[in-house]
C-alpha cells in the first residue's frame, strides 16, 4: 500500500480497527490483542492497555500512518484471520426442533479489565457464560446494567482499614456503543412508582454474542432516577429495588425495542426476578392470556440459577416498599400486590413477610439450578418450603456445575504447551476426548519453565507492592472476597506454626493474599485488617490491593498452591480454584463447592473437615490443625522433592493431573453446553407446545 493509497483507505481502515477493538474476542485471543501494542508501541502503556483509548488517541490519520509499519500490517493480518475464524466457526448442533434464542439476565458481567461492571465471582461467571456461548455459536443475548461508578475500588489506609473509592467511569473509554434505531439512539422506559424513568441502551460485542446494557444517567431524568445505575449493589433496599426493576422490566423492553425475540430466559441469581412479571404482562396484554395461563407459559421458558448458600444472601423487600415502587405497575398487569408478594414468601398469605427474590425465581422457573452438586443439595434444604409437602430429596433444584472460560484464564504459556501436546483446538475438546492424554507427554522441564515464568510475574508484582518474595519458594495464593465464612485468617489460628512454615530456611513457604470486603461487611473488613497487618510485618506474606480480574489472572496463573478453606457448605462453587487448576496450580481446599466434585487424589489435596450437611458447624481449630498438617507433611515435602535435574517430578505429575481433571470438565464451554441441552432446548420446546394449545390465542 503506497502512502496515497493508505490515506485514501484511512477511514475504512480506521473503521475496521474500531470494529476489532469493540469486539471483545481480543480479551481471550492474544492473536487479536497483540495488534494494539503492535500498532503504536509507544502509546500502548499510556492508553492503560485500552484499545478504545489507543485508537481515539491515534485518530484515523495516526492509525493510517501506524499501519504502514510492516510489523503493524502483519499484526493486522493475523488479527483479521483470527477474528474471521471465530466468527465462522460452525454453531453447535442443538437437539430441539424449535429455534432457540436465550436472553441471559445478570446484575453484573465481568468480561474485561477495561469494562468494570462486576464485583466478583457472579459477574465473572456471567462474563464467561457469554464468551463460551460465543465460542459455541449458541444464540444468546446478555442483559445487564451500565454503572457510572461500578463496584468501587479498594484502598488500604495506613491504619490497615479498607476504604472504597468510586471514580466515575468514562463511557467513551469503554468498548461499548449506543444502540441506535431508525430515528436515532433507542430508549425505553421503566415504571418506578408513579414515575417513569427513561433508559438509554448500550451494547457490547462479545464475539458472536451481544450484551445489552441499561443506563438511566440521562439529563431528561430527575437526579434520583439518574442515579439508579450509579453503583453496583447499593445496600439500601429502596435504591436496590429500582435497580432490579430496571434489569427485569426495562431489560425485556430493551430486547423488544431492538427486535430481539428470546424464547428462553435465564436469570443468573434472583436480581432479575421482575423479568418474570414483565413477561407475564406481555402475555396478558398482548396475547390475551389469563394470569394463570401467562404464569405457566412464563415458567416454561424460565431458567433460574441460585448462587447463595444462605437464605440471608438473597435480597428481601418489605411489603410497603414493594407497594410504593411496584404498585402501579402491578395493577397494570392485573396482579394484586399481595398475590405478587406471595410469590416471594416462604409462607404465602403472611402479609407481614417480606419478598425474597430467590423464592420468586424458584416459583417462576421450570428449571432451577445450583452451581455445584453439593450446592444443589444445600439449596434443596434451604428452599424446600417453596414446595410444601415434598420430601427434600425431591425438591426440584438440580445443578449445572459452574465452569470457567479456559481461553480467558489459561495463560498463553500453558496454552502453547496444550496446543503442542493436545491439539490446537484443546479449548474445544470434550472431556472424554483421547487427545487429553497428550497432557501427560508435556516434558517436566517445559511445564516447569512455563510455570516458573508465570510465577516470576506474580512475585515481581508482589515485590512492587513491597513484599520481598522469593521466586523459588513455594507460593500459596489466596484470592477471593473477604467474607468471614471464607476464613482468610484460618492460618492465623496458630501463629507459631505459621511462622515456622514461613521462616523455614530450607523449604520456605510464602503467601500472596488479595481480596475486597463488601463495603458494608464489618466482619469481613476485620479479617482483612488482620491479613494486611500480617503482610506488613511478615516479609513472606504479601497483600495485593484491589483484587479484580487482572489481579485474579496473575494469581491463578502464578501460584503453586491455591488455598481455599471456607466453612463447608458455604462456598457454592469457588471458580477461582478451577482457574488455578487449569494452569497447573494444586488446590488445597475444603471439600466444598466444585472441589467436592473436582477433587481427585493425586491432583490436589482435600483439607479434612468434620462438617456434614446435618451438622454444618465447623471446628475452626481442628480444621486449622488439619490444614497445617497437610501443608507440613505433604505439600511442602512434595514441592521440595527434587530429582537429579533439580525438577520436582512428583509435583509436576500432580500439575498435569490437575490440568487434565479440570480443563474440559470445569470449562464454561461444558457448562453452557449443559445448560443448552438440559435447560434451554427443553424449555424452548415446552413453550412452543404450550402456545400451540388452541384456547390460548396466539
Ligand atoms: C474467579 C473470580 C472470582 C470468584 O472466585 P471464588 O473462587 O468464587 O472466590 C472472584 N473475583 C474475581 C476477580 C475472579 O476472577
Amino acid at each position: 500500500m503506497g502512502n496515497s493509497d493508505a490515506r485514501q483507505f484511512g477511514p475504512r481502515l480506521f473503521a475496521e480497527l474500531k470494529e476489532i477493538a469493540l469486539d471483545l474476542t481480543w480479551t481471550w485471543d492474544h492473536r487479536i490483542a497483540d495488534l494494539f501494542p503492535a500498532l503504536a508501541p509507544a502509546r500502548w502503556d499510556d492508553s492503560g492497555h485500552n484499545p478504545i483509548v489507543l485508537l481515539a488517541g491515534l485518530g484515523a490519520e495516526g492509525a493510517t500512518l501506524a499501519i504502514e509499519r510492516p510489523e503493524a500490517r502483519q499484526a493486522l493480518e493475523v488479527a483479521r484471520t483470527a477474528l474471521r475464524q471465530h466468527r465462522e466457526q460452525p454453531p453447535m448442533q442443538l437437539a430441539g426442533r424449535t429455534p432457540l434464542m436465550v436472553a441471559y439476565f445478570s446484575m453484573e458481567f465481568g468480561l474485561a479489565d477495561i469494562l468494570p461492571l462486576y464485583s466478583g465471582g457472579l459477574g465473572i461467571l456471567a462474563g464467561d457464560h457469554l464468551k463460551a456461548a460465543s465460542d459455541l455459536g449458541l444464540p444468546l443475548v446478555g442483559v445487564g446494567l451500565l454503572y457510572r461508578q461500578g463496584f468501587g475500588r479498594q484502598r488500604i489506609e495506613t491504619d490497615g482499614n479498607q476504604s472504597e473509592i468510586y471514580p466515575e467511569i468514562a463511557f467513551e473509554a469503554l468498548p461499548i456503543e449506543r444502540v441506535r434505531g431508525a430515528h436515532g439512539p433507542l430508549e425505553v422506559t421503566c415504571p418506578i412508582g408513579e414515575r417513569e424513568v427513561r433508559v438509554a441502551l448500550w451494547s457490547a460485542r462479545v464475539g458472536r454474542v451481544r450484551l445489552v446494557l441499561l443506563d438511566t444517567d440521562l439529563e431528561a431524568n430527575p437526579p434520583d432516577l439518574r442515579a439508579i445505575t450509579s453503583r453496583l449493589y447499593v445496600p439500601e433496599p429502596h435504591r436496590r429495588l429500582p435497580q432490579e426493576m430496571l434489569l427485569g422490566i426495562a431489560g425485556l423492553r430493551a430486547l423488544r425495542a431492538m427486535g430481539i425475540a428470546p424464547n428462553v430466559f435465564h436469570m443468573n441469581e434472583g436480581h432479575g426476578f421482575l423479568l418474570a412479571i414483565e413477561r407475564m404482562r406481555e402475555l396478558v396484554l398482548e396475547r390475551q392470556m389469563s394470569l394463570e395461563e401467562a404464569r405457566l407459559v412464563t415458567r416454561a421458558g424460565f431458567v433460574f440459577t441460585t448462587h447463595t448458600p444462605i437464605a440471608a444472601g438473597s435480597d428481601r423487600f418489605d411489603p410497603a416498599l414493594v407497594r410504593g415502587l411496584l404498585g402501579p405497575y402491578l395493577s397494570e398487569v392485573g396482579l394484586d400486590v399481595d398475590r405478587f408478594m406471595d410469590l416471594g414468601r416462604r409462607n404465602p398469605g403472611d402479609a407481614t413477610e417480606p419478598l425474597t427474590t430467590t423464592y420468586v425465581g424458584l416459583r417462576m422457573s421450570d428449571h432451577s439450578l445450583g452451581v455445584s452438586r453439593l450446592h444443589a443439595a444445600v439449596s434443596r434444604r434451604l428452599w424446600k418450603d417453596a414446595w410444601p409437602g415434598l420430601p427434600e430429596d425431591q425438591v426440584p433444584i438440580s445443578h449445572v456445575t459452574n465452569g470457567v472460560h479456559m481461553p480467558t484464564w489459561v495463560a498463553p504459556q500453558i496454552g502453547r504447551l496444550l496446543s503442542r501436546y493436545v491439539g490446537e483446538d484443546w479449548c474445544d475438546l470434550e472431556e472424554d476426548d483421547p487427545r487429553w492424554a497428550g497432557i501427560d507427554a508435556i516434558p517436566d522441564a517445559d511445564l516447569w519453565e512455563a510455570h516458573r515464568r508465570l510465577k516470576r510475574h506474580l512475585i515481581e508484582t508482589a515485590r512492587a507492592s513491597g513484599a520481598p518474595l522469593d521466586p523459588e519458594a513455594l507460593t500459596i495464593g489466596f484470592g477471593r472476597r473477604f467474607a468471614a465464612y471464607k476464613r482468610a485468617n484460618l492460618l492465623l489460628h496458630d501463629r507459631d506454626r505459621l511462622q515456622q512454615l514461613l521462616a523455614d530456611p530450607q523449604r520456605p513457604v510464602q503467601i500472596v493474599f488479595s481480596g475486597k470486603a463488601h463495603p458494608a461487611d464489618q466482619e469481613g473488613k476485620a479479617v482483612l485488617r488482620d491479613i494486611v497487618a500480617l503482610a506488613r510485618t511478615e516479609p513472606r506474606v504479601a497483600f495485593l490491593e484491589d483484587y479484580d480480574l487482572g489481579v485474579a489472572r496473575l494469581m491463578v496463573q502464578g501460584s503453586d498452591v491455591w488455598l481455599n478453606n471456607p466453612r463447608r457448605f458455604l462456598e457454592a462453587s469457588g471458580t477461582s480454584g478451577m482457574k488455578a487448576a487449569a494452569n497447573g496450580a494444586l488446590n488445597v481446599s475444603i471439600l466444598d463447592g466444585w472441589w467436592d466434585e473436582g477433587y481427585r487424589p493425586g491432583a490436589g489435596w482435600a483439607i479434612p473437615s468434620g462438617a456434614t450437611i446435618d451438622r454444618p458447624e465447623p471446628d475452626d481449630d481442628a480444621e486449622a490443625e488439619a490444614l497445617f498438617r497437610l501443608l507440613e507433611r505433604e505439600v511442602v515435602s512434595t514441592f521440595y522433592a527434587r530429582d537429579s535435574s533439580g525438577l520436582p517430578g512428583r509435583w509436576l505429575t500432580m500439575m498435569r493431573a490437575a490440568m487434565r481433571a479440570t480443563l474440559a470438565r470445569f470449562s464454561a464451554r461444558r457448562m453452557v453446553a449443559e445448560y443448552a441441552s438440559r435447560c434451554y432446548v427443553p424449555a424452548a420446546e415446552r413453550v412452543e407446545q404450550l402456545q400451540l394449545l388452541p384456547d390460548w390465542g396466539g
